[in-house]
């Protein structure tokens, strides 16, 4: 179950900022992170958690509270201005090149607008990340149908994004972010553009990945849809960390 570190305690190891190795047990750790964007702007503030592999995790808080920024931190999107961050016993900042593209393969990403290619299918938008990573025609094929399949959009592989609703194209893009296999999934306000149907429908998915073993933490701000999933809560307010909505 993830922690919550508020305070500087025993459980929380004294690490120099710039040590090479990564922490145990968890496959997701933050260290006291702080983000000030370069125009002053301060969107996280002494952040650390825990997240152990196989937990799912809500991040709730307002617009502009920073969970964008704590996502964005752990695919290396973005560097902390302080403390160190820990993704699958990596450190993005320490990450070069190719090491850097490395981890990002194993995390997938879902975001609130689908971000899907107009004029590809959707077995054409899913498979997209694997024909870039040089992956064989036969093995995308072995893996595109249950990608699909999971999410529930076999049939609907040769349709444009334009064909299919709301629903559908974020569980477009919730396939391509699995189809990789990613140990690792990070959703940032998946159902912001949704209905309450609709958004169920995709957290169930989000359950179903995390019930085989996939790491999920996702953002939003839907209490009502906190509540139906159940499952552990942190908080961001004012860019700090706690436990709970
Ligand atoms: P949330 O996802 O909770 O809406 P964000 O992480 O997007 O919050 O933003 C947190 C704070 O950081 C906000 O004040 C926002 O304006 C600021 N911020 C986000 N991205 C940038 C950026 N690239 N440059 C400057 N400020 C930013």
């Amino acid at each position: 179950m993830a922690q919550v570190l508020n305070r500087r305690s025993s459980q929380v190891p004294t690490r120099d900022a710039a040590s090479q190795s990564p922490p145990a047990e968890a496959l997701i750790q933050l260290r006291q992170v702080s983000k000030t964007y370069p125009n002053g702007s301060s969107a996280l503030t002494g952040i650390s958690l825990d997240v152990k592999g196989g937990d799912f995790l809500f991040i709730t808080g307002h617009s502009g509270s920073g969970k964008s920024t704590l996502l964005k931190l752990l695919y290396g999107a973005e560097l902390p201005s302080e403390g160190e961050v820990w993704v699958d016993r990596q450190n993005p900042a320490q990450l070069r090149g190719n090491q850097l593209a490395f981890l990002r393969r194993r995390i997938g990403i879902v975001f609130q607008d689908y971000k899907l290619i107009p004029r590809r299918t959707v077995a054409e938008n899913v498979s997209v990340a694997l024909w870039a990573q040089g992956y064989s025609r036969p093995e995308i094929q072995r893996r595109l149908q249950p990608a699909l399949k999971m999410v529930g959009l076999a049939h609907k592989a040769d349709c444009f994004p334009e064909e299919l609703s709301g629903g559908e194209q974020q569980r477009v893009s919730i396939a391509r972010a699995i189809v990789g296999t990613p140990p690792i999934l990070l959703a940032d306000e998946p159902t912001g553009n949704l209905d309450p149907d609709n958004s169920w429908q995709v957290v169930k998915i989000l359950k179903k990945l995390n019930q085989i073993g996939i790491t999920v933490l996702v953002t939003t701000h839907d209490e009502n849809l906190i509540r139906l999933a159940n499952h552990p809560v942190v908080q961001i307010r004012n860019g700090r960390l706690y436990e709970g909505n």
